[in-house]
């Protein structure tokens, strides 16, 4: 992808992946006004595709096929990617809040979150029922209640059923009784015992359809022996029941709640323009009433001279004049009108790769629409799955941006003074037993290392790996620990030293603030703190750490001291190389970089207090020369070799896919220069596993040799202090010199 240099001085934050931004961030990823930088904040990595969640739940598609996987789609378009929740805005201030971000600060802001059924009007509905949405919530309520019918027993009866009789709950009934048929059937078990209910409001399912498909829809559910029970308002919930407003009721032992939907609250509380539902009352540009400065779309919009239902087919319309307007908004051109349709294609599914079709008073089914719902929706998502065509990133309209060639180096690049103070403001306070650090500022720091104690020093510098400052200062941070860690000292205090490419101040000063907080949490969880540093401008954002740390001599762990009998332990998966080598490349999922973050984001300190206490013979920290270059540094002049079982290695998901793509870090050619110290790797030709080898790790675990009597109730307290992945991995032997063996 060609990158966009040009400095940003302006920012658009999306929050919510819904489909009126995905299609919007795709289209703005094809042509990107140059000098906006662009975040899109989601709760989830991968967002579902609602129209293909019946085809989820009935068992004709798999997770990944109904997900848009937004963190590689970002990755790709060149967007920054934040996974979090949004719980308020700040419309004065310009600024974002997140449930576990410090704020982001915004110049244009678009709203698409979507909406959950409305339950809070009615009593326990909240308590003994479980919404369509969020649809990952529906979906562990789905694997649950599989889990329940196929390990019960057949005799005992269960009725479940869905509240609101719109498409989306006589789908997701009519898909979980396919599915569930179909296990039973599968077992030679019986159906009997499974009981299925629409509760419908209105005098008619499917209300705003015409006649014809209510007519069909009448039919298929006689057919599949489901109840209707029409123009029964629910008014109460109660464990095992729902009750209508005339005080008829219902036995149900499952409860699916499928009515009109609702926004979020905050929208609302932030003083945005709403309607009663909560959702953003939007002109036809699809800009707030109350505020220019914000778009809202999808269902959590209500365009007020086209009131429409809330469905996907119009958010997803909405996403290419919102991708105009918001860069109309950017670069002062004129915004276009969104006028939704009146009429629009409506295909429903009945869970058995049968579907219904309508369009105003027109309606067609059979296997055929379903067959041609399919090939409709399956387009729909390749446009998020095939990403190998790269977008033009050609900077589209020019901003207006200060003499962005004429930037000054050497000390002239040094980030402004106020920023740098305002931000540093922010920080925790340091630790007490600093002399001279960030309390009282000086040309440098000064420590008091204490009688007796050994200073021990580290320093990391990285560039960029995640387009998250916050998450990238945190890992950074945990990564320049970890040497530290490996020596089995305290750590005492950290410099910083950040390079951050051109922008505006207000930019600069967010990214290092985000930087520097996502440091300090890290910092702060050891407590120590930052005592100094530098910071700079430059092409690209890179950010060190000088570590101090205080051991004690006799405490000291180090790479040598393997004894022969010793077991290694492994204290984290391997393969944040190749993982993020494919993610540069857009070629990994979007969750198992997720998971890979959080394991970058566990702490090497509590790994490396078991070690200590456990008397350790030698210990380093996996990183960089990928685990047999780190071997080959404990072995190196000890007349010792290492059994290493291959099969035993701990891997980050993902990890095996993405070497066999054939996709390796920049340093793993390197690193295969380590190969002569693996006796027999020719007896492994061809096998993937061995390429883990030499994946070169950040924020890796800590490589340690433990005597072999304790080696297992290590293992265990490792793994019950949370290195759920933490194993033995071979052993030291006295076969070879020097030298890793494969078993
Ligand atoms: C079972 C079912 C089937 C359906 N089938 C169809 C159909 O066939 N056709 C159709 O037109 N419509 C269908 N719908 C309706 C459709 O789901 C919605 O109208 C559509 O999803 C709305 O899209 P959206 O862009 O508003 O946001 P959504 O698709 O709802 O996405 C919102 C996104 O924002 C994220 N988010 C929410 N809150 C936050 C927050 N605070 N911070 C950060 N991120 C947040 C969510 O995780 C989600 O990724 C169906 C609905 C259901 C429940």
């Amino acid at each position: 992808m060609q990158q966009d240099l040009t400095p940003a001085t302006q920012h658009l934050i999306f929050i919510g992946g819904g489909h009126a931004h995905a299609i919007a961030l795709l289209m703005m990823a094809m042509k990107k006004p140059a000098g906006v930088r662009i975040t899109l904040i989601s709760n989830l990595v991968q967002t579902p595709y609602s129209g293909m969640l019946p085809g989820l739940i009935a068992g004709h598609y798999n997770f990944d096929q109904i997900h848009i996987d937004l963190g590689r789609f970002c990755r790709y378009a060149g967007i920054d990617f934040i996974e979090d929740s949004v719980t308020g805005i700040d419309p004065t201030n310009r600024t974002v809040q997140c449930l576990n971000h410090p704020d982001f600060s915004y110049d244009l802001l678009s709203i698409d979150t979507g909406s959950t059924p409305d339950l809070s009007a009615i009593p326990g509905a909240t308590e003994f029922s479980t919404p369509v949405k969020p649809v990952r919530q529906l979906l562990s309520y789905w694997e649950a209640l599989q889990n329940k019918v196929m390990q019960g027993d057949d005799s005992q009866e269960i009725h479940i059923g869905t509240v609101g009789g719109g498409a989306s709950a006589v789908e997701v009934l009519l898909a979980m009784q396919y599915k569930l048929y179909k296990m039973l059937k599968k077992q030679q078990r019986s159906t009997d015992h499974l009981h299925f209910h629409i509760i419908s409001g209105p005098q008619q399912v499917l209300p705003s359809h015409n006649p014809r498909v209510q007519k069909r829809y009448l039919k298929v559910l006689q057919d599949r022996n489901i109840k209707l029970h029409k123009g029964f308002r629910v008014s109460q919930v109660k464990q095992g029941r729902v009750i209508s407003e005339t005080g008829q009721t219902v036995e149900l032992d499952e409860i699916i709640w499928a009515t009109a939907a609702q926004g979020a609250g905050w929208p609302a509380s932030a003083g945005l323009e709403c309607s009663d539902n909560g959702c953003i009352r939007v002109n036809d540009y699809l800009q707030s009433l109350s505020h220019p400065d914000i778009f809202a779309c999808g269902d959590i919009a209500d365009m007020v001279n086209y009131p429409r239902p809330k469905a996907g087919v119009f958010a997803v319309r909405q996403g290419a004049p919102l991708a105009h307007n918001l860069q109309a908004a950017l670069t002062g051109q004129a915004f276009i009108r969104h006028k939704p349709q009146k009429q629009f294609l409506s295909l429903v599914s009945t869970g058995d790769r049968f579907a219904v079709a309508s369009k105003g008073p027109f309606s067609l089914a059979g296997d055929w629409v379903w067959r041609w719902k399919d090939s409709i929706d399956q387009r729909f998502m390749r446009r998020f799955s095939d990403l190998t065509e790269l977008p033009d990133q050609t900077p589209g309209t020019q901003l207006k941006i200060e003499n962005p060639d004429m930037r000054c180096g050497g000390c002239g690049a040094k980030v402004g003074h106020s920023i740098l103070n305002r931000v540093l403001k922010q920080l925790p306070p340091p630790p007490n037993d600093i002399e001279i650090g960030l309390n009282r500022p000086d040309d440098a720091a000064v420590i008091d290392v204490p009688e007796g104690k050994l200073l021990v020093q580290s320093v990391d510098s990285f560039r960029q790996l995640v387009n998250d400052d916050f998450l990238f200062g945190q890992i950074a941070a945990n990564h320049a620990l970890g040497d530290i860690f490996a020596m089995g000292a305290q750590p005492h205090s950290a410099q910083a030293l950040v390079s951050l490419p051109h922008a505006s101040d207000e930019i600069i000063e967010q990214r290092l603030r985000h930087l520097l907080l996502g440091a300090s949490k890290v910092l702060s969880a050891c407590n120590i703190g930052l005592i100094g540093g530098h910071t700079s401008e430059g092409t690209e954002l890179t950010l060190g750490f000088t570590i101090n740390g205080l051991a004690d001599r006799q405490q000291l762990l180090t790479k040598q001291g393997l004894q022969p009998g010793d077991k290694l332990i492994l204290t984290k998966p391997l393969g944040t190389g190749t993982l993020f080598a494919s993610d540069m490349r857009s070629q990994a999922q979007g969750h198992w970089i997720s998971l890979a973050l959080k394991q970058m984001l566990h702490s090497n300190y509590q790994a490396s207090q078991i070690l200590t206490a456990a008397g350790a013979h030698a210990c380093t920290d996996v990183t960089g020369f990928g685990l047999v270059g780190h071997l080959h540094e404990m072995l190196n002049g000890s007349g010792l070799s290492v059994r290493l079982r291959l099969a035993k290695l701990p891997l980050l998901d993902g990890t095996l896919a993405c070497l066999r793509a054939g996709i390796f870090s920049s340093l793993h050619p390197q690193n295969r220069k380590f190969e002569h110290s693996v006796l027999n790797i020719h007896e492994f030709d061809g096998e993937i596993l061995t390429e883990v080898l030499f994946d070169p790790q950040t924020a890796g675990g800590l490589l340690a040799a433990v005597s072999a009597e304790q080696a297992e109730q290590v293992v265990g307290e490792l793994q019950a202090s949370g290195y759920s992945q933490a194993c033995i991995i071979g052993s030291v032997r006295q076969e070879a010199s020097d030298q890793v063996i494969l078993a």
